[in-house]
């Protein structure tokens, strides 16, 4: 049995947490922010400043409901009482994509709900752990060279055979480490370029006709359903375009939204916020090796959200931890670059290539890096919107149901390469979403060049 002091109590803290009691391990949690409120007023009322995202979009794919219903199923029951959502992506498919289903459609099956739903389940099945919150953790204490604990920002000292910081994407770990006189731990970072214009709703829930992460020219549109009859909307466009900031006024992020055939009924709802921006956000990879600590989840490795990755990979990483500390050979720093890296390459490749395109759209010009691979992706996701084999390939690569190939390296982005097939779904060109932006506002249907999806509808699976 091990003393482990977890710092963060986000979805990798708890996770983390639960895991790791459940093999036996003395486990203390602290973070500091304050506790949920009572069941069922945590939109409204939980106040998390230590998470940024906390309001923000999140969809919870596949990949971690798999891992939950292998590790964690008690939290999916949590989740499905509070009125979190079932989803099959498979039954979201048009019906011809569908094509009557195949036999392991199940895999494409999930849960989800707005983020702090699905904090608070996992709250809720950590009661019986001792978990400290509005507790600030404000630096580590080193002893014979490894970390032996932390000091809390009352001046009070923890100790613990190992600290695992759960602390998220801006965790100050790196900073504790040199202050307490080890090294650095080595970090990639890359300004990921995006900005997320998003929207809560509540009402019927809207008709899926498209996929749930649709791309067009010069913005992505996520379209999420969410738990209790909520959804979100959101446009993902890049930092340096100065014209979409126009997105932030409410007015004008429903005249473009209206824009676009299989988004815009995803505003007929009740709206619970106005427009929610986030950008500042980084590809990041650290890796720690210092003794006495490790990091785990969004403080070792973040990407940009658009994929909906983060809550899968950081279950990935607790999970891996637990099972290091079951057999502990050779270094966790290792076993993650076994586990995680890949993930993180490919969640990488395609941000840096996304992000290249928009801004090649913004800036009227096409899109040619010598990579096939991207091209193929492309394709491959234009073909998934008609062929059913194709379709569920997309989806298993998107959704990390198969493995990711090999690591993947952006190429240089100025290298020439063919030119690429346009995104197939129906949608105003740059010029015409940039009218929308303007007043007299313009909401026609958008261009009809592109094809669109047919009947709306909207399947969910019952357990
Ligand atoms: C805009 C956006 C949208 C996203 N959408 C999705 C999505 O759809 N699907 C998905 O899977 N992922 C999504 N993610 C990623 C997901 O939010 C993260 O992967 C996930 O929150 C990581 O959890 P974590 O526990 O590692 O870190 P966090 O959730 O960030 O938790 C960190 C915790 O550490 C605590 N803390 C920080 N500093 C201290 C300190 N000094 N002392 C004590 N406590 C401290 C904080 O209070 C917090 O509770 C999104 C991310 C963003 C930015």
């Amino acid at each position: 049995m091990t003393d482990i002091l977890i710092l963060g109590a986000g979805l990798t803290g708890l996770s983390t947490a639960l895991l790791l009691s459940r093999d036996g391990h003395r486990v203390t949690v602290v973070d500091r922010d304050p506790p949920p409120p009572p069941p069922g007023r945590e939109w409204d009322e939980w106040q998390r400043p230590g998470v940024t995202q906390f309001r923000q979009a999140h969809f919870m794919l596949p990949f971690w409901h798999a891992q939950m219903r292998a590790d964690l199923p008690e939290v999916l029951d949590r989740l499905a009482a509070a009125g979190a959502r079932r989803i099959s992506f498979a039954a979201l498919l048009p019906p011809p994509v569908f094509d009557g289903g195949r036999p392991c459609d199940d895999r494409f099956d999930t849960l989800t709900a707005r983020r702090p739903v699905l904090e608070a389940a996992f709250a809720a099945e950590a009661a019986h752990l001792d978990v400290r919150r509005g507790t600030a953790v404000a630096g580590l204490i080193a002893r014979a060279g490894r970390v032996a604990g932390v000091r809390l920002a009352d001046g009070a000292a923890m100790s613990a055979d190992l600290v695992v910081d759960c602390m998220g994407r801006r965790s100050p770990l790196r900073a504790w480490l040199v202050a307490a006189g080890f090294p650095a731990p080595a970090q990639e970072r890359d300004d990921a370029g995006f900005v997320y214009y998003g929207r809560h709703f509540e009402g019927a829930m809207p008709a899926v006709n498209a996929p749930l992460l649709q791309h067009h020219d010069s913005v992505s549109i996520l379209t999420l359903p969410a738990d209790n009859d909520t959804w979100s909307v959101g446009f993902v466009a890049s930092t340096r375009d100065h014209a979409l900031r126009a997105l932030r006024d409410p007015e004008c992020w429903a005249a473009a939204l209206a824009c676009y055939p299989t988004a815009a009924h995803w505003a007929d709802g009740k709206p619970l916020t106005g427009v929610d921006v986030m950008a500042g956000l980084a590809d990041q990879w650290r890796t720690v090796t210092t003794p006495g600590v490790v990091a785990v989840g969004d403080s070792a490795c973040c990407t940009n959200p658009s994929l909906g990755r983060g809550a899968g990979i950081g279950l990935l990483h607790a999970r891996t931890l637990r099972d290091y500390l079951r057999a502990p050979d050779g270094d966790f720093a290792a076993r993650t670059a076994a586990v995680i890296e890949p993930l993180y390459r490919a969640t990488y490749w395609f941000d840096h290539h996304r992000i290249a395109e928009i801004d090649a759209d913004v800036a009227g010009v096409p899109y040619r890096p010598a990579d096939p691979a991207w091209f193929g992706a492309r394709a491959l996701y234009g073909a998934a919107l008609h062929d059913p084999e194709a379709a569920r390939v997309n989806l298993a690569a998107g959704l990390l149901l198969q493995p990711p190939p090999p690591p993947l390296s952006p190429p240089p982005p100025t290298a020439p390469g063919p030119p690429g097939p346009r995104y197939p779904l129906a949608g105003p060109d740059r010029n015409a979403l940039l009218a929308a932006l303007s007043p007299p506002k313009v909401v026609g249907a958008g261009s009809s060049l592109f094809p669109t999806f047919p009947a709306p509808r909207f399947p969910t699976v019952e357990a």
